[in-house]
């Protein structure tokens, strides 16, 4: 059972008639379409492709859209010709300062993809298809969706003459999933008035489907911080013709047994508690669903801790987790080894602290022996505490939730992996991850082979998140300094 209004209803009913011939569609799903399209296209894989190519792409549909130049930027970091990222400045009334200008919003997106080797897909993975409902492409959700979503609605504001009361910005940038030029890291470094707002939209968050069936739309307001630690073990070794009982890597083995078997404390947060608590009402697994409601009354409640975290992925919601994924030791096969070491990747809760984490390795594997140090330099920001839900944001999602999809629940969550949310909340800019864009659990394969997004979903998080920018572009909230 479906309610719509107008004008969603149009916008959401074209997208709603099964067979996408181009003709079936609104000016405006056309328009997103074809950029959706063009940044699929353009590889921005890191070294072999190019990120700036595709902010150029789009700074030109920017100033040809009427865009003056020096509101569309492409800001190249030193030495990295390759990673340039676009911002994007709309103006509203509030443009010009005074008491009464409202900080701007940020609408952030990246524009770099994860590999896709030809040899591994069934198509060229950088041309854009539609079958059977589904966009299929490297990037067609992680994250060129939002990106070109994000594009098509400023485009179509601008030629419709919308006012916002704050200024909108957007940005486009480089490196979220890795490389060595990390777009929002850079921009919050070195032009953070460029992209100063009062609160950003970013990835992370969207709808869940039960088959087809809308189950939740979630907003991601926290995230954990992944740090990986080296744990490193040396020994004098010798012939393996003569064994001893000191071993380096037999030592490093019982450190990471350790491990194994550790279980960090659980550590709820002011999203990850409410998070449990709304779930539970959409939870298909009554014992899960009854633990979730235990746990979010009670922290302390081990007993509902254990019960959830027989789901990983609620396992990994409740605490930081670590796990060894690399190992390597020995010199020669007739040699004792020297050295063994392990790689350990930490998700941390964003409560925690690299350090603190560290502290607790050292205290698991109990071996002064077993060497414990950060794999990279560590330049992770903790105590950027998960940011509370912007009331503004909250409501309007709840109000364009029930019109789209009826009455399912909007829950924050926190997400286990990471995004470049993580940077700016840091930086002070808080950071919800909100798209509108529904899916089944694992069903875009972001990452993997045939990445693939379903065509209802993409053209119903165009119609969500433009009805929910130009809201919280008008929003009456306080102004901010
Ligand atoms: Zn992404």
């Amino acid at each position: 059972m479906r309610r719509f209004i107008v004008p969603l209803a149009a916008l959401v009913a074209a997208s709603s008639l099964g067979a996408q011939s181009p003709a079936a569609l609104t000016p405006h799903q056309q328009l997103a379409r074809a950029v959706y399209q063009q940044l699929v296209e353009i590889n921005t894989v890191d070294s072999v492709g190019s990120v700036t190519n595709a902010a150029r792409a789009m700074a030109a549909r920017f100033r040809a859209a009427g865009f003056p130049a020096k509101d569309v930027q492409i800001l190249v970091p030193p030495g990295k010709p390759t990673k340039g990222n676009l911002i994007v400045r709309y103006h509203g009334r509030g443009s010009a300062g005074g008491a009464s200008a409202k900080k701007p919003l940020l609408l952030l997106a990246h524009l770099d993809v994860v590999a896709a080797k030809r040899a591994d897909w069934p198509r060229d993975p950088f041309v854009m298809r539609e079958e059977n409902g589904y966009f299929l492409g490297r990037g067609v959700a992680d994250d060129k969706a939002m990106a070109s979503i994000f594009v098509a609605n400023l485009l179509t504001m601008k030629r419709e003459g919308f006012v916002p009361d704050r200024d909108i910005i957007l940005a486009l940038t480089a490196d979220e999933e890795g490389g060595d030029a990390n777009g929002v890291e850079w921009l919050v470094t070195t032009h953070k008035p460029l992209i100063d707002a009062a609160y950003a939209l970013n990835e992370g968050g969207g709808g869940s489907l039960d088959g087809d069936r809308p189950l939740l739309n979630s907003i991601q307001a926290a995230e954990k911080v992944p740090v990986n630690f080296s744990l490193t073990t040396t020994n004098p070794g010798g012939h393996s013709s003569v064994p001893r009982p000191d071993n380096a890597i037999y030592e490093l083995a019982a450190g990471l047994t350790k491990l194994a078997q550790f279980q960090f404390p659980v550590a709820l947060n002011e999203v990850t508690r409410p998070f449990f608590e709304r779930t539970a009402s959409v939870e298909p697994r009554a014992e899960m669903a009854a633990a979730m409601r235990a746990l979010s009354a009670n922290p302390n409640d081990s007993s509902a801790a254990a019960t959830l975290s027989k789901d990983p992925r609620y396992a990994s919601m409740l605490r930081t987790s670590c796990v060894a994924t690399r190992l390597s030791g020995g010199h020669a096969y007739n040699a004792l080894p020297q050295t063994a070491s392990a790689n350990v990747n930490c998700r941390i809760v964003p409560t925690s602290s690299a350090e603190e984490v560290m502290a607790t390795l050292a205290r698991v594997v109990a071996d002064t022996g077993i060497k414990i140090g950060y794999t990279v330099p560590n330049t992770e920001k903790f105590g950027a505490a998960p940011s509370p839900i912007e009331p503004e944001l909250l409501a309007a999602t709840t109000a364009l939730t029930k019109q789209m999809w009826g009455d399912i629940p909007v829950i924050p969550t926190m997400s286990t992996g990471a995004t470049d949310g993580r940077f700016l909340r840091a930086a002070g800019i808080p950071t919800y991850g909100v798209s509108g864009i529904f899916s089944s659990p694992g069903e875009t394969n972001a990452h993997g082979r045939d990445e693939k997004l379903r065509v209802k979903s993409y053209y119903e998080g165009l119609a969500f998140l433009d009805a929910l920018v130009r809201q919280l572009a008008r929003a009456h909230g306080d102004v901010t300094s």
